[in-house]
Protein backbone atom coordinates (compact mmCIF):
# COMPACT_ATOMS: atom_id res chain seq x y z
CA UNK A 1 0.00 0.00 0.00
CA UNK A 2 1.45 3.65 -0.77
CA UNK A 3 0.49 6.76 0.99
CA UNK A 4 -1.25 8.74 -1.35
CA UNK A 5 -2.27 12.77 -1.43
CA UNK A 6 -5.55 13.53 -2.72
CA UNK A 7 -5.76 17.15 -3.69
CA UNK A 8 -10.28 17.49 -3.74
CA UNK A 9 -13.15 15.76 -1.87
CA UNK A 10 -16.23 17.75 -0.83
CA UNK A 11 -16.79 16.70 2.27
CA UNK A 12 -17.43 19.73 3.70
CA UNK A 13 -20.19 20.67 1.36
CA UNK A 14 -21.79 17.16 2.42
CA UNK A 15 -21.92 17.89 6.22
CA UNK A 16 -23.28 21.11 5.46
CA UNK A 17 -26.07 20.00 3.67
CA UNK A 18 -27.20 16.75 4.94
CA UNK A 19 -30.21 17.04 7.25
CA UNK A 20 -28.93 14.47 9.61
CA UNK A 21 -25.30 15.08 11.47
CA UNK A 22 -23.02 12.79 10.61
CA UNK A 23 -19.89 11.50 12.09
CA UNK A 24 -16.98 12.36 10.36
CA UNK A 25 -15.40 9.10 11.42
CA UNK A 26 -17.70 6.46 9.77
CA UNK A 27 -20.61 7.60 8.56
CA UNK A 28 -21.29 5.56 5.44
CA UNK A 29 -22.94 9.10 3.48
CA UNK A 30 -19.26 10.45 3.08
CA UNK A 31 -17.26 8.29 0.55
CA UNK A 32 -14.33 10.38 1.96
CA UNK A 33 -14.80 9.49 6.00
CA UNK A 34 -11.88 8.95 7.94
CA UNK A 35 -12.23 5.29 8.52
CA UNK A 36 -12.49 5.36 4.67
CA UNK A 37 -8.90 7.22 4.03
CA UNK A 38 -7.57 4.85 6.48
CA UNK A 39 -8.26 1.85 4.45
CA UNK A 40 -7.68 3.39 1.05
CA UNK A 41 -4.36 4.77 2.61
CA UNK A 42 -5.06 7.92 1.91
CA UNK A 43 -2.34 10.07 3.61
CA UNK A 44 -3.16 14.04 2.97
CA UNK A 45 -6.68 14.92 2.01
CA UNK A 46 -7.53 18.72 0.65
CA UNK A 47 -10.82 19.56 1.99
CA UNK A 48 -13.00 21.73 -0.65
CA UNK A 49 -15.32 24.60 0.91
CA UNK A 50 -17.64 24.37 -1.60
CA UNK A 51 -20.89 27.06 -1.96
CA UNK A 52 -23.93 26.20 -4.09
CA UNK A 53 -24.68 28.85 -6.84
CA UNK A 54 -28.14 28.68 -5.60
CA UNK A 55 -27.62 30.33 -2.30
CA UNK A 56 -28.11 34.07 -2.46
CA UNK A 57 -24.82 35.76 -2.16
CA UNK A 58 -25.43 37.75 0.64
CA UNK A 59 -25.63 34.66 2.52
CA UNK A 60 -22.37 32.96 0.85
CA UNK A 61 -19.71 34.62 3.35
CA UNK A 62 -21.61 33.26 6.08
CA UNK A 63 -22.10 30.00 4.65
CA UNK A 64 -18.49 29.67 4.08
CA UNK A 65 -17.87 30.26 7.77
CA UNK A 66 -20.09 27.77 8.48
CA UNK A 67 -18.00 24.61 6.40
CA UNK A 68 -14.85 25.88 8.34
CA UNK A 69 -16.64 25.18 11.62
CA UNK A 70 -17.89 22.25 10.31
CA UNK A 71 -13.98 21.32 9.77
CA UNK A 72 -13.31 22.19 12.83
CA UNK A 73 -16.29 20.43 14.94
CA UNK A 74 -16.34 17.74 12.30
CA UNK A 75 -13.47 16.71 11.04
CA UNK A 76 -10.55 17.76 13.39
CA UNK A 77 -12.02 18.04 16.91
CA UNK A 78 -13.14 14.70 17.46
CA UNK A 79 -10.61 12.58 15.38
CA UNK A 80 -7.05 13.62 16.74
CA UNK A 81 -5.41 11.68 13.81
CA UNK A 82 -6.49 14.53 11.45
CA UNK A 83 -3.70 17.07 11.24
CA UNK A 84 -4.77 20.45 9.79
CA UNK A 85 -2.07 21.88 7.61
CA UNK A 86 -1.50 25.26 7.46
CA UNK A 87 2.43 25.15 6.74
CA UNK A 88 2.97 23.29 3.60
CA UNK A 89 5.92 22.12 5.41
CA UNK A 90 3.84 19.91 7.78
CA UNK A 91 2.95 17.38 5.55
CA UNK A 92 6.72 16.06 5.24
CA UNK A 93 6.63 15.29 8.97
CA UNK A 94 3.22 13.77 9.28
CA UNK A 95 3.29 10.46 11.70
CA UNK A 96 2.21 6.91 10.33
CA UNK A 97 -1.15 7.08 11.68
CA UNK A 98 -1.69 10.88 11.27
CA UNK A 99 -3.77 11.74 8.09
CA UNK A 100 -2.90 15.61 6.93
CA UNK A 101 -5.79 17.86 6.01
CA UNK A 102 -5.65 20.64 4.20
CA UNK A 103 -8.52 23.53 3.69
CA UNK A 104 -9.24 24.82 0.27
CA UNK A 105 -11.78 26.85 -1.60
CA UNK A 106 -13.39 26.00 -4.38
CA UNK A 107 -14.89 28.88 -6.30
CA UNK A 108 -14.55 32.36 -4.39
CA UNK A 109 -18.00 33.99 -5.25
CA UNK A 110 -18.54 34.06 -1.34
CA UNK A 111 -16.10 37.11 -1.53
CA UNK A 112 -18.02 39.41 -3.51
CA UNK A 113 -15.25 42.19 -4.39
CA UNK A 114 -14.19 42.62 -0.92
CA UNK A 115 -10.42 41.42 -0.69
CA UNK A 116 -10.85 41.52 3.22
CA UNK A 117 -13.12 38.46 3.24
CA UNK A 118 -10.66 37.11 0.93
CA UNK A 119 -7.88 37.84 3.37
CA UNK A 120 -10.12 36.31 6.57
CA UNK A 121 -10.77 32.85 4.38
CA UNK A 122 -7.08 32.72 4.60
CA UNK A 123 -6.50 33.96 7.54
CA UNK A 124 -8.14 30.45 8.85
CA UNK A 125 -5.78 28.42 6.81
CA UNK A 126 -7.16 28.28 3.46
CA UNK A 127 -4.12 27.05 1.12
CA UNK A 128 -5.33 26.90 -2.42
CA UNK A 129 -8.03 28.55 -4.18
CA UNK A 130 -10.35 28.31 -7.40
CA UNK A 131 -11.60 31.25 -8.66
CA UNK A 132 -14.74 29.70 -9.57
CA UNK A 133 -16.44 26.65 -10.12
CA UNK A 134 -18.90 26.38 -13.01
CA UNK A 135 -20.63 29.62 -13.40
CA UNK A 136 -19.33 33.29 -13.64
CA UNK A 137 -18.60 35.39 -10.50
CA UNK A 138 -16.80 38.97 -10.08
CA UNK A 139 -13.28 37.49 -10.49
CA UNK A 140 -13.62 35.34 -13.36
CA UNK A 141 -15.54 32.84 -15.84
CA UNK A 142 -16.07 29.57 -14.58
CA UNK A 143 -16.59 26.15 -16.96
CA UNK A 144 -20.35 26.92 -17.89
CA UNK A 145 -19.42 30.76 -18.76
CA UNK A 146 -19.08 32.70 -22.04
CA UNK A 147 -16.19 31.20 -23.46
CA UNK A 148 -14.43 34.34 -24.25
CA UNK A 149 -14.95 36.13 -21.12
CA UNK A 150 -11.91 35.59 -18.99
CA UNK A 151 -10.49 36.90 -15.32
CA UNK A 152 -11.49 40.70 -14.15
CA UNK A 153 -10.12 43.78 -13.17
CA UNK A 154 -11.29 42.44 -9.44
CA UNK A 155 -10.04 38.96 -10.24
CA UNK A 156 -6.32 40.22 -11.38
CA UNK A 157 -6.20 41.79 -8.02
CA UNK A 158 -7.37 38.39 -6.12
CA UNK A 159 -4.93 36.44 -7.76
CA UNK A 160 -2.38 38.82 -6.56
CA UNK A 161 -3.50 38.64 -3.06
CA UNK A 162 -2.69 34.91 -3.41
CA UNK A 163 0.54 35.66 -5.36
CA UNK A 164 1.88 37.66 -2.45
CA UNK A 165 0.74 34.92 0.11
CA UNK A 166 1.71 32.03 -1.75
CA UNK A 167 -1.50 30.73 -2.68
CA UNK A 168 -1.86 28.15 -4.64
CA UNK A 169 -4.30 28.89 -7.76
CA UNK A 170 -6.56 26.13 -9.22
CA UNK A 171 -7.79 26.23 -12.69
CA UNK A 172 -10.07 23.27 -12.91
CA UNK A 173 -13.43 24.98 -13.08
CA UNK A 174 -11.88 27.98 -14.91
CA UNK A 175 -13.24 28.12 -18.84
CA UNK A 176 -11.05 28.86 -21.58
CA UNK A 177 -10.18 32.26 -21.02
CA UNK A 178 -9.97 32.83 -17.63
CA UNK A 179 -7.53 30.05 -17.73
CA UNK A 180 -5.68 31.65 -20.09
CA UNK A 181 -5.48 34.83 -18.59
CA UNK A 182 -4.58 33.25 -15.06
CA UNK A 183 -1.85 31.33 -15.97
CA UNK A 184 -0.24 34.32 -17.31
CA UNK A 185 -0.39 36.28 -13.61
CA UNK A 186 -0.53 33.29 -11.01
CA UNK A 187 2.53 32.30 -9.27
CA UNK A 188 1.27 28.13 -8.07
CA UNK A 189 -0.79 26.85 -10.62
CA UNK A 190 -2.49 23.29 -10.27
CA UNK A 191 -5.12 21.62 -11.86
CA UNK A 192 -6.84 20.07 -8.46
CA UNK A 193 -9.37 17.73 -10.26
CA UNK A 194 -9.61 17.81 -13.90
CA UNK A 195 -9.06 15.16 -17.12
CA UNK A 196 -8.01 15.43 -20.71
CA UNK A 197 -10.32 16.69 -23.40
CA UNK A 198 -8.99 14.84 -25.89
CA UNK A 199 -9.83 11.70 -24.34
CA UNK A 200 -13.32 12.89 -23.12
CA UNK A 201 -14.97 16.30 -24.67
CA UNK A 202 -16.03 18.30 -21.79
CA UNK A 203 -15.49 21.85 -20.83
CA UNK A 204 -14.46 20.75 -17.43
CA UNK A 205 -11.31 19.30 -18.91
CA UNK A 206 -8.20 20.19 -20.41
CA UNK A 207 -7.13 20.35 -23.72
CA UNK A 208 -3.69 19.38 -24.52
CA UNK A 209 -2.65 23.01 -25.19
CA UNK A 210 -3.68 24.15 -22.00
CA UNK A 211 -1.91 21.08 -20.47
CA UNK A 212 1.36 21.78 -21.68
CA UNK A 213 0.68 25.72 -20.88
CA UNK A 214 -0.19 24.76 -17.47
CA UNK A 215 3.05 22.38 -16.70
CA UNK A 216 5.39 25.02 -18.59
CA UNK A 217 4.08 27.78 -16.49
CA UNK A 218 5.06 25.42 -13.15
CA UNK A 219 1.39 23.79 -12.85
CA UNK A 220 0.47 20.21 -11.89
CA UNK A 221 -2.38 18.07 -13.01
CA UNK A 222 -4.37 15.55 -10.28
CA UNK A 223 -7.21 13.51 -12.30
CA UNK A 224 -10.49 13.02 -11.24
CA UNK A 225 -12.23 9.85 -10.56
CA UNK A 226 -15.84 11.05 -12.07
CA UNK A 227 -16.88 8.87 -14.97
CA UNK A 228 -18.77 11.97 -16.61
CA UNK A 229 -14.85 13.58 -17.14
CA UNK A 230 -13.22 10.06 -18.23
CA UNK A 231 -15.45 8.54 -21.02
CA UNK A 232 -17.77 10.94 -22.93
CA UNK A 233 -21.59 9.92 -21.55
CA UNK A 234 -19.84 8.59 -18.10
CA UNK A 235 -21.50 4.74 -19.20
CA UNK A 236 -19.62 1.43 -18.21
CA UNK A 237 -16.48 3.20 -17.53
CA UNK A 238 -13.67 1.28 -15.94
CA UNK A 239 -10.17 2.21 -13.74
CA UNK A 240 -8.49 1.39 -16.91
CA UNK A 241 -10.23 4.15 -18.60
CA UNK A 242 -9.03 6.61 -15.99
CA UNK A 243 -5.56 5.65 -16.27
CA UNK A 244 -5.51 6.53 -19.76
CA UNK A 245 -6.05 9.77 -18.86
CA UNK A 246 -2.76 9.63 -16.68
CA UNK A 247 -1.11 7.96 -19.58
CA UNK A 248 -2.48 10.31 -22.22
CA UNK A 249 -1.24 13.26 -19.86
CA UNK A 250 2.26 11.72 -18.61
CA UNK A 251 3.26 11.00 -23.01
CA UNK A 252 2.33 14.77 -23.24
CA UNK A 253 3.52 16.51 -20.31
CA UNK A 254 5.58 14.03 -18.51
CA UNK A 255 4.88 11.49 -15.58
CA UNK A 256 6.13 13.49 -12.64
CA UNK A 257 3.65 17.01 -12.91
CA UNK A 258 0.86 14.06 -12.16
CA UNK A 259 -1.17 13.46 -9.14
CA UNK A 260 -4.81 12.62 -7.94
CA UNK A 261 -7.89 14.53 -7.21
CA UNK A 262 -10.98 11.93 -6.41
CA UNK A 263 -13.75 14.59 -5.98
CA UNK A 264 -15.20 12.10 -3.89
CA UNK A 265 -18.64 13.35 -1.87
CA UNK A 266 -18.96 15.85 -4.82
CA UNK A 267 -20.08 13.00 -7.10
CA UNK A 268 -22.70 10.47 -7.12
CA UNK A 269 -21.98 7.96 -9.78
CA UNK A 270 -18.21 6.30 -9.53
CA UNK A 271 -15.98 3.74 -11.73
CA UNK A 272 -17.12 0.29 -10.46
CA UNK A 273 -13.75 -0.10 -8.63
CA UNK A 274 -13.63 3.02 -7.04
CA UNK A 275 -16.69 4.04 -4.89
CA UNK A 276 -14.68 5.74 -1.73
CA UNK A 277 -11.95 6.29 -0.61
CA UNK A 278 -11.21 2.64 0.35
CA UNK A 279 -11.25 1.94 -2.84
CA UNK A 280 -8.11 4.59 -3.79
CA UNK A 281 -5.32 1.83 -3.43
CA UNK A 282 -7.11 0.54 -6.29
CA UNK A 283 -6.00 3.30 -8.45
CA UNK A 284 -2.63 2.67 -7.45
CA UNK A 285 -2.64 -1.51 -8.40
CA UNK A 286 -3.78 0.25 -12.05
CA UNK A 287 -0.99 2.65 -11.92
CA UNK A 288 1.66 -0.32 -11.43
CA UNK A 289 0.69 -1.79 -14.30
CA UNK A 290 1.58 1.16 -16.87
CA UNK A 291 4.48 2.57 -14.76
CA UNK A 292 7.37 1.68 -12.79
CA UNK A 293 7.69 1.85 -8.93
CA UNK A 294 9.06 4.90 -8.58
CA UNK A 295 6.29 7.26 -11.46
CA UNK A 296 3.60 5.17 -9.49
CA UNK A 297 5.27 6.92 -5.47
CA UNK A 298 5.34 10.18 -7.64
CA UNK A 299 1.64 10.07 -8.84
CA UNK A 300 0.33 8.77 -5.53
CA UNK A 301 2.20 11.24 -3.68
CA UNK A 302 5.90 12.18 -4.33
CA UNK A 303 4.88 14.69 -7.47
CA UNK A 304 2.65 16.89 -5.76
CA UNK A 305 5.56 16.58 -2.59
CA UNK A 306 8.25 18.02 -5.26
CA UNK A 307 6.05 20.81 -6.16
CA UNK A 308 5.21 21.76 -2.91
CA UNK A 309 9.18 21.84 -1.90
CA UNK A 310 9.14 24.87 -4.89
CA UNK A 311 6.19 26.80 -3.45
CA UNK A 312 8.03 26.87 0.08
CA UNK A 313 11.01 27.91 -1.60
CA UNK A 314 9.57 31.05 -3.16
CA UNK A 315 7.33 31.49 0.49
ZN1 LIG B 1 -15.26 20.56 -8.61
Amino acid sequence: MLKVIDLHCDVLYKLATMEEPLSYENADLLQANKMRLIAGKVHVQFFAIFISPEIPQKDKFMAVLRQIELFHTKVLAPNPEMVHITDWSQIDVLADGQIGAVLTLEGADAIGEDLSKLHAVLDAGVKLVGLTWNPANAIAHGADAEPILGLTDFGRQVVDVLNARNILVDVSHLNEQSFWDVIKVAKHLVASHSNARSLCDHPRNLTDEQAKALVDSGGHIHVVYYPHFIKAGGELVKLEDLIAHIKHFANLVGVQHLGLGSDFDGISVFIEELKDAGDTQHVVSALREHFSEEEVRGIAANNFKSYIQKVIATG
